[in-house]
């Protein structure tokens, strides 16, 4: 999991931004490169300056060491494609073309966030230079290489194998073939399984033992919560985790994690990005 490095209260017109937007206008992923070898935030900031803009250019920029810092809420409409900002969440690799193993795995890592949180399909994961209108090489990538990357599924843990032993207790009119059939299983090897020399003969009240199949647990897992669940913020909570009054708009909505620490107790929230205790919020 990559570190997230929260800057949107210090990037540059953070406050006070010239366009906003709701996340639901929110349509298009571009990638971006910075075509510097080095940077960050504070170093782009002097650039985004000198270019007369009153915001800067990324909503989040991933560090050569995979860490990713967070510039700008996505509501705020940042300057990463000239003319396609208003619908765009902008994101920048610091390198030119020549990216860190730790950034490509932040980069995947942030993109499906993303993608999951703004309901955006992969066909709007766009390089800059897939823009109309944009001349330039950034991203300095291979965008249907990284887009294939993207459709690879994500590694999950498979089921719990749990097995249990199973039979059958003969019964009038049974035969060896349709207890097979019934249970999914062939004459062979319930013969195998059971020792039946000849399949023409079984006896009424036998029990015989059937191949060990997966069952489902007899629990279902409890719902977990992780970076990328959807919470509410429970209607009686009256504190961040961070000891700040929490306003009253914020109670009873509903907010994307981004981030978990403290043993996964404490849940830090898109859009207001503050830290809430887990125990206030409940998974949707
Ligand atoms: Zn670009």
């Amino acid at each position: 999991m990559s570190r997230i490095i929260d800057l949107t209260r210090q990037s540059m017109g953070w406050n006070n931004p010239p366009t906003t937007r709701t996340t639901n206008q929110i349509r298009r992923l571009a990638v971006h490169h910075s075509a510097t070898n080095v940077g960050n935030q504070a170093i782009f900031q002097n650039h985004w300056r000198n270019q007369g803009w009153r915001v800067g250019g990324y909503h989040e920029i991933i560090l050569r060491n995979g860490d990713v810092e967070i510039c700008y809420v996505p509501t705020t409409v940042v300057n990463g494609v000239r003319s396609h900002n208003l619908d765009t969440y902008h994101m920048c690799t610091v390198g030119n073309s020549n990216f860190t193993p730790e950034q490509e795995r932040s980069l995947i890592e942030r993109i499906r966030f993303n993608m999951n949180r703004f309901q955006i399909p992969i066909e709007r994961v766009l390089g800059h230079n897939e823009f109309s209108g944009a001349a330039t090489n950034c991203p300095g990538r291979n965008m249907n290489a990284l887009r294939n990357n993207l459709r690879l599924p994500t590694v999950t843990t498979p089921p719990v194998n749990n097995t249990t032993p199973n039979t059958h207790t003969v019964r009038s009119g049974d035969t060896l073939s349709a207890i097979a059939r019934n249970h999914g299983t062939t004459v062979a090897e319930l013969q195998r399984l059971n020792n039946i020399a000849n399949a023409n003969l079984i006896r009424i009240g036998q029990v015989l033992r059937l191949p060990t199949t997966n069952t489902a647990p007899s629990t279902p897992p409890q719902p977990t919560i992780r970076v990328g669940s959807r919470v509410r913020v429970n209607d009686n909570v009256q504190r961040w985790a961070t000891g700040q009054n929490i306003p009253s708009w914020v109670l009873g909505r509903t907010y994307t994690v981004q981030q978990m620490r403290n043993s996964n107790n404490e849940l830090l929230l898109t859009d207001v990005v503050s830290w809430i205790r887990r125990s206030d919020v409940t998974l949707v």
